[in-house]
């Protein structure tokens, strides 16, 4: 009962004590990959730090990375100067915080599609701007398209916070889809935050290519937002970049600079050292396709189960509803966890209510933890 009441934390509190106590936890709430960056790149670090780049940077990052960047971004067809045009951050949590402390007026909307990445809503609501959540379509894998985003719409609405890959149903908008909704909110005159962080994980090479040709029509009104936490499996090294017209830049420069200054300096040049090569040291798709047939195949098993077909990133999203009408997701999940020994996380920390949500980016004891899932979701 305590559980359902406070929550989703709640559910990741009681894995910790569970765990402390010594029983043993399967999480599949993860969302970082299992997979260590390349050699290179920790070497490029210790180098960095042993020849003593120790110190400041420039708030925007240092000019070989944002160049390296730029010439990236132009082969992907946009006009990206590296002083006018983009910011290195540390993250894409502080680029998508700092995006929002920059630009956004306390009188502004910012339209959240449901289900969202839990800390859209908080960064929004500390900087001092309204979340209106935007229901996407359960028949297209809960995306938006103008007509459902139509009725949220007021002479308040500035900005859209679109991420596909979708975290956390692994939708994956499809090019005329993502043109139809680019061109409805260009119109609108609403500036599309879109947040890129799983780029990398679009399993459709010809769909990824195609995205890139569909965004660059569209550049003035996007503020694109990328990191090098899951493509290059960078999670700890706090790595991102958002890139925009001068005039949504320059301020976010001023943001960033009066709070963390700077992205971490030796962790910059690891990140010089991946994008310079990016085929290289980004991770291998064949992986995350194969752990997603799994997780598809394991979960066959389950009767009345309903599955978002995942185009992208590194989850399964399901509909448990009618596995269990009336139980709450928290519930199941707590249930999962202290019966079964396996953590998954519960679609309301989403803002959808009756699913769960089930990761593969950690491949160490998946095909357990996906066996102790089976065995829970099938004794209701
Ligand atoms: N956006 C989404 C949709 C995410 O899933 C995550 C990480 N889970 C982030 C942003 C934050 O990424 P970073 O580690 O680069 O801050």
């Amino acid at each position: 009962k305590m559980i359902e009441e406070s929550g989703t934390l709640a559910v990741f509190d009681r894995m910790k004590k569970l765990r402390a106590m010594g029983k043993d936890i399967i999480n599949l709430c993860v969302g970082e990959p299992d997979i260590s960056p390349s050699q290179d790149i920790e070497t490029a670090a210790i180098q960095a730090i042993q020849s003593h780049h120790i110190r400041y940077t420039p708030s925007e990052g240092i000019p070989e990375l944002r160049k390296t960047i730029a010439h990236m971004i132009q082969d992907e067809g946009w006009r990206a100067d590296e002083n006018r045009n983009l910011i290195i951050t540390a993250g894409a949590k502080p680029a998508l915080f700092t995006t929002l402390l920059a630009l956004v007026k306390k009188t502004n909307e910012v339209l959240v599609p449901v289900p969202f990445y839990p800390s859209y809503a908080p960064m929004i609501r500390y900087a001092g701007a309204k979340p209106v959540y935007v229901p996407g379509n359960p028949q297209n894998g809960y995306k938006i398209s103008p007509q459902d985003l139509k009725p949220y719409l007021t002479p308040h609405s500035r900005f859209f916070i679109l991420n596909s890959p979708v975290n956390p149903t692994g939708s994956v908008y499809s090019p005329d889809e993502l043109q139809e909704l680019l061109k409805f909110l260009d119109k609108n005159h609403i500036i599309c935050i879109l947040d890129d962080v799983y780029r990398h994980f679009i399993y459709d090479e010809a769909v990824k290519e195609e995205i890139a040709r569909i965004l660059k029509p569209f550049q003035r009104s996007i503020i694109l937002i990328r990191s090098l936490s899951k493509e290059f499996a960078m999670t700890g090294w706090r790595i991102g970049y958002a890139v925009a017209e001068e005039s949504l830049i320059t301020p976010m420069k001023t943001v960033q600079g009066h709070i963390i200054g700077n992205a971490q300096t030796a962790s910059q040049l690891a990140a010089l050292k991946a994008l310079q090569n990016p085929e290289k040291y980004a991770l291998s798709l064949h992986v995350f396709k194969s752990r997603r047939n799994d997780v598809l195949e394991a979960l066959r098993q389950v009767d009345h189960i309903s599955i978002i077909p995942p185009a992208g990133a590194f989850y399964v999203f399901a509909d448990i509803r009618s596995i269990h009408p009336e139980k709450s997701d928290v519930i199941v999940c707590s249930e999962l966890m202290e019966k079964y020994g396996v953590a998954v996380t519960p679609g309301s920390a989403f803002g959808l209510k009756g699913f769960i949500r089930i990761s593969y980016a950690d491949g160490n004891r998946l095909y357990e933890g996906l066996d102790r899932l089976v065995r829970g979701l099938a004794s209701r």
